[in-house]
């Protein structure tokens, strides 16, 4: 039976251990680390992670503000909020929750904002930075299982690893991730051929489709470290993972469980890359 890993209690431990260095950089410094979510329209499932995201900012003694804007916001007014908040020097962090409404260009957001303040590494310039080996702001969800593994001690060098999905914002930076930590990587998706037996010779699996149960035993070789990203919802509304956590852990030596899992490290990732943010305006105030 698999060790569960628990992403909430490690999530927890970061963000205590985070307060405090909040706490150091307004003493010393008078800094307070300010991130601003925008959220655009009223998706429920956003609704949720930005009210997350704003309760784990205020707990860590971070300066938080949510802008709601209505479904029919324009792309320029959105980019008009977006500008303001780029010049607000109380913001070290910016984050547009995604999706946007049909209607407004992903792409012309994203670019707007500042790369500096771009805690979700979303930012062109931030992909091209962690894919040339020079990482300053990472995708949330990859970074958090990065220290998931490095917490629970899983050896990555060596080893191979199978990741399921190449979004932007799971997919490719976790398949560099662990590229960088000398793995051996197949990133695979939906027109991937034969993707059970590709998938068993995974030593670690990254699993990032979004459907849910998607992944049972047949797609795991024994032994193997298992990552759930998927947060999808059953028939009944219950959360569930992209992988069949009850077969799947019979297996496997580790795995995260959903809700629990890569959930929480995300949100703690994002005020860690706010905090840090924080720190690089504060010394080049100081310079
Ligand atoms: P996405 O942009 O929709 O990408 C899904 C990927 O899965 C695509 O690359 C797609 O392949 C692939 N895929 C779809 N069906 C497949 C199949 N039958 N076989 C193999 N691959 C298949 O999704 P995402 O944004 O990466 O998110 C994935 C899941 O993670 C969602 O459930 C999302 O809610 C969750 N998520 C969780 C967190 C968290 O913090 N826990 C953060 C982000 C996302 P193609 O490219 O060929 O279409």
């Amino acid at each position: 039976m698999a060790q569960i890993i628990d992403g909430k209690g490690l999530a927890q431990q970061i963000q205590h251990e985070l307060s405090k260095k909040v706490q150091l950089l307004k003493s010393q410094h008078g800094v307070v680390p300010g991130l601003v979510v925008i959220l655009v329209g009223d998706n429920p499932a956003s609704q949720v992670y930005v009210r997350n995201k704003e309760r784990s900012a205020l707990a860590a003694g971070f300066l938080s503000e949510t802008v709601r804007l209505p479904e029919s916001t324009t792309e320029e007014a959105l980019l008009n909020v977006v500008k303001k908040y780029n010049q607000d020097d109380r913001f070290h962090g910016i984050l547009v929750q995604l999706p946007l409404p049909e209607h407004i260009n992903e792409q012309n957001v994203l670019l707007a904002i500042n790369p500096e303040k771009d805690v979700d590494g979303f930012h062109p310039t931030n992909m091209g930075n962690l894919w040339s080996g020079n990482r300053v702001m990472v995708p949330c969800t990859p970074a958090g299982i990065m220290k998931m593994l490095e917490a629970y001690q899983v050896e990555i060098e060596g080893k191979t690893a199978v990741v399921i999905g190449r979004s932007n914002i799971v997919g490719k930076p976790m398949a560099h991730l662990l590229i960088e930590q000398n793995a051996t990587v197949t990133l695979t998706h939906s027109k991937t051929q034969n993707l059970p037996e590709v998938c068993q010779t995974a030593d670690i699996l990254v699993v990032a489709i979004g459907r849910g149960h998607f992944v049972t035993k047949d797609f795991v070789k024994p032994g193997a470290v298992v990552i759930d990203v998927g947060m999808n919802r059953d028939e009944n509304g219950k959360l569930i993972g992209d992988v069949k956590f009850d077969e799947v852990a019979e297996i496997a030596s580790l795995i995260t469980p959903v809700p629990g899992g890569v959930g929480p490290m995300t949100i703690t990732m994002l005020l860690e890359q706010t905090y840090k943010a924080a720190l690089r305006s504060s010394s080049s105030k100081e310079e």
